[in-house]
């Protein structure tokens, strides 16, 4: 989900009340000792208590406080760790990456006493380090945690906040969403003068219903038609300790892979990749599939890694899954914020309340990073448990470098589409960067919920579309055939930069995606949000269509079509290994100073380098690669005008003036204009833009755009200026009706109306090709050691490069 910039302004104010409901955090180290076992099994640590079995050692302690527990455990081979209640042995935290680098966190009662479990799983270490911490949580409710909206028409947000109330971030000109822990709160608040209304009688209740809701479906149905079977959310560890089952129960079909850089809490980042033979390095095109960039968005994770179980349990039995794993490889990155899921993941759902104060732990978008401009009162603390709460951290979706630092992401630190310190600032970010820098991944998805959305390039709408727009249209309206969801470039909902498609597509070449997965909710109840939703069933889009896995399917068809990347081949020796690569200048959007666009800085650049290798086996070779030219220097899709664009229309604000709606626009108060569009022979409009615009920039009126037929084609409801455009291009003709909403209005005011609306009419921007072609750089190192030749290699979307000549031997001495 895009968050909205709406709130960013308060955020400052939210925090400012926080601070006092944590408390200080103490650390206690509760053990701190080696652990041993004289044989590896591998085992789940983590699914239950297994009592001294062979390969574990347990320690028990017990949680001096309400809080967390921490378990670390390092050292060489593979060991996991389990944390469990000594009386029910119900799970607590796991943590089984791929080496012995772990991290279990959960929450735990003041007094609960523990089991912490180490498990050899492989490898030669017969010992490895253990220790154990606290973090104390301070505990305030008594009651019913409630949200309530607090009307601040007639009192100002500053006496509001005096009160020292749990303010939350989400708040509109005239209210503040307010988080009441006790009648304490309640009573302050009144006491003050101010009225609300009730969002959420209780705030624990909702949330504990659908996970209520998830462990009935768990328990009446063992086992789903998912291709793994799962019946309920994953933990952090089940996904490390379902990828090395994968790896071993399919060793000539599965590796296991560990991205380069650790998170900031010290957690290693791992994946799988599924090909015939997958440790060879062949040249097979790949298809990187992720989830999971923002924490709370669990059903991302469960579809990346159940298209990995899709691919391996239908190998050999299925004619269509064992052709495409044997020509493809499919790398899974299932979870690329490991630090915010775990907390969001692990959010106690009773007894601590402190999971919907100012943290609000299930809620967690972004990762943990602490920003270099945030306040120091707001830089203490563990991600879990610091001053800020889930505020604390970048969005990993609006810092990639391509296009970094425009519009459509924060600025501000403790907004929750923070765009990060600098472009690529953030280790998930660089892990998907180092990834894409080295492997040649020709086609990418990366998961997200939710708003039923298959989004391409352009973040930014100005910023064009790429020369390929017909080839990557296509692919997406075949995925989105299946799944149901609206295929669109990623400004159709609004610009945003910063997104993983704007860098891993216009520098790297890879045709890229985000999926906005189903309709309700980040983590809606499992058997919607993931069997339903990947299965295509139930009230999903993709219902009768095939759902995401047939979306999948096709993206894995698409990575194998030769006509949608490029390819190197030639003869060589068998066992040469061949490299390409490249360095180049990326260049980041003018770079915001703050939210509204009313301060911009220049652009800044970043160099990347691209080098992949692939050992050739047989006397000839191909490879499968991205276009040797960046597409973002290639040029613009457009078309030539066939006429004139029609004339613009003026547009007279209709009499009267519409109360303040912040609810949905066509059933609240609302304005409204219709207007023609004209189509070919006697126009041509290449795009139409509805205009209005009014005095000062704290009012705020947005503008929605329906077809003759009701459907909502654009919108336009930004924030913070005077303006608002809402655009589409090549519109088709026919009546269009425009519906302005007045979203705020100032207090204390005259009332601002728009006064000038315009409807206006360019011509379509003619396709641009720049005719700049870049080279891969080739190398080869023969078998036999001789030297060679290197090569530039040039080559397009679709075409193939003859490169026999980089292994023969050179004639002569260089
Ligand atoms: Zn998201």
């Amino acid at each position: 989900m895009r968050g909205s910039l709406r709130s960013s302004a308060l955020r400052a104010v939210a925090l400012a009340s926080g601070i006092t409901l944590l408390g200080g955090a103490s650390a206690h180290a509760a053990v701190d000792q080696k652990v041993t076992a004289s044989k590896a099994v591998a085992q789940s640590c983590h699914a239950r208590n297994l009592n001294g079995a062979a390969g574990t050692q347990s320690v028990t302690t017990t949680a001096p406080d309400t809080g967390l527990i921490r378990a670390r455990l390092s050292g060489g081979g593979d060991w996991d760790l389990g944390v469990f209640d000594a009386n029910s042995g119900r799970f607590v935290a796991g943590s089984a990456s791929f080496g012995s680098n772990e991290l279990a966190e959960g929450f735990v009662k003041g007094g609960q006493k523990l089991v912490v479990q180490a498990c050899r799983f492989r490898g030669d270490a017969t010992s490895a380090d253990l220790s154990v911490g606290f973090v104390k949580i301070a505990e305030k409710s008594t009651g019913k945690v409630q949200l309530v909206r607090v009307d601040t028409t007639r009192k100002d947000k500053d006496a509001l906040q005096s009160l020292g109330l749990d303010l939350t971030e989400k708040a509109s000109k005239n209210s503040v969403d307010v988080v009441l822990h006790d009648q304490a709160d309640v009573k302050t608040l009144r006491d003050a003068g101010f009225t609300y209304t009730v969002q959420v009688a209780d705030m624990e209740a909702q949330s504990k219903a659908d996970r209520d809701k998830d462990a009935k479906f768990a328990a009446s149905n063992p086992k789903t038609q998912l291709p793994s079977g799962s019946n309920q959310y994953r933990h952090l560890a089940d996904y490390d300790l379902e990828m090395k089952q994968l790896a071993m129960r399919y060793p000539g079909l599965v590796k296991e892979l560990t991205l380069r850089y650790k998170t900031v809490e010290g957690r290693t980042v791992n994946g799988i990749e599924i090909t015939q033979n997958p440790q060879a390095a062949d040249g097979k095109p790949i298809f990187l599939q992720m989830g999971v960039h923002h924490a709370r968005e669990w059903p991302s994770s469960e579809h990346a890694i159940e298209f990995a179980y899709d691919l391996l349990t239908n190998y050999g039995t299925s004619a269509r899954t064992t052709d495409l794993v044997n020509t493809t490889r499919t790398i899974v990155v299932p979870i690329v914020n490991e630090d915010g899921f775990n907390i969001s993941r692990e959010a106690p759902h009773a007894g601590l309340s402190a999971s919907f104060g100012v943290f609000d732990y299930e809620m967690k978008r972004k990762n943990c990073r602490v920003s270099a401009n945030t306040p120091a009162q707001y830089t203490t603390g563990t991600c879990a448990d610091n001053p800020a709460g889930r505020l604390r951290g970048t969005d990993p979706n609006r810092n990639y470098g391509g296009i970094w630092g425009g519009g459509g992401a924060s600025t501000n630190w403790s907004d929750d589409t923070y765009r990060g310190d600098g472009p690529f600032s953030e280790p998930e970010v660089l892990n998907v960067r180092d990834l894409q820098s080295t492997r040649a991944i020709t086609n990418l998805i990366t998961n997200h919920t939710f708003s039923d959305l298959v989004l391409r390039v352009p973040g930014v709408a100005d910023f064009g579309a790429p020369l390929e727009e017909s080839q990557y249209k296509a692919l997406g309206a075949r995925m989105a055939a299946h799944n149901g969801y609206a295929n669109l470039p990623g400004y159709g909902l609004y610009d945003t930069t910063g997104g993983a498609e704007d860098w891993t597509f216009w520098t790297a070449g890879s045709l890229s995606f985000t999926f906005e997965i189903g309709t309700i909710g980040f983590h809606p109840p499992y058997n919607n949000g993931v069997v339903d939703e990947y299965l295509g069933r139930g009230q999903t889009a993709g219902a009768g269509k095939g759902g995401n896995r047939e979306a999948y399917y096709e993206m894995l068809a698409a990575t194998r079509d030769q006509s949608l990347h490029s390819v190197i081949a030639g003869s060589a020796p068998s066992g040469s290994e061949l490299k390409i690569s490249k360095t180049v200048t990326t260049e980041t959007s003018p770079v915001w100073n703050n939210d509204y666009g009313t301060d911009i800085g220049p652009i800044q650049t970043f160099q990347d380098t691209l080098e992949y290798s692939m050992k050739t086996d047989g006397s000839t070779f191909e490879w499968n690669v991205n276009p040797s030219t960046r597409p973002v220097v290639a040029g613009r899709d457009g078309r030539p005008a066939t006429g004139a664009p029609q004339a613009d229309i003026a547009v007279a604000n209709p009499a009267g003036q519409p109360a303040e709606n912040t609810g949905d626009q066509l059933s609240g108060a609302h304005e409204e204009f219709s207007f023609d569009v004209q189509g070919p022979p006697a126009v041509d409009n290449g795009r139409m833009t509805v205009h209005i615009d009014w005095g000062n920039p704290d009012t705020d009126w947005d503008v929605y755009v329906y077809n003759q037929a009701g459907e909502l084609v654009t919108q336009s409801a930004s924030f913070g200026d005077t303006t608002e455009d809402a655009t589409l291009f090549d519109p088709p003709p026919g009546r269009y009706t425009a519906v302005i909403v007045n979203y705020d209005q100032i207090d204390g005011q005259p009332y601002d109306d728009w006064g000038n609306g315009r409807v206006d009419f360019e011509s379509p921007r003619p396709r641009t090709e720049t005719g700049i072609k870049e080279a891969w750089r080739m190398t080869c190192r023969r078998p036999d050691g001789k030297a060679t030749t290197p090569l530039d290699v040039i080559v397009d979307r679709g075409g193939r490069f003859d490169a026999s000549a980089a292994c023969a031997t050179t004639t002569g001495r260089r």
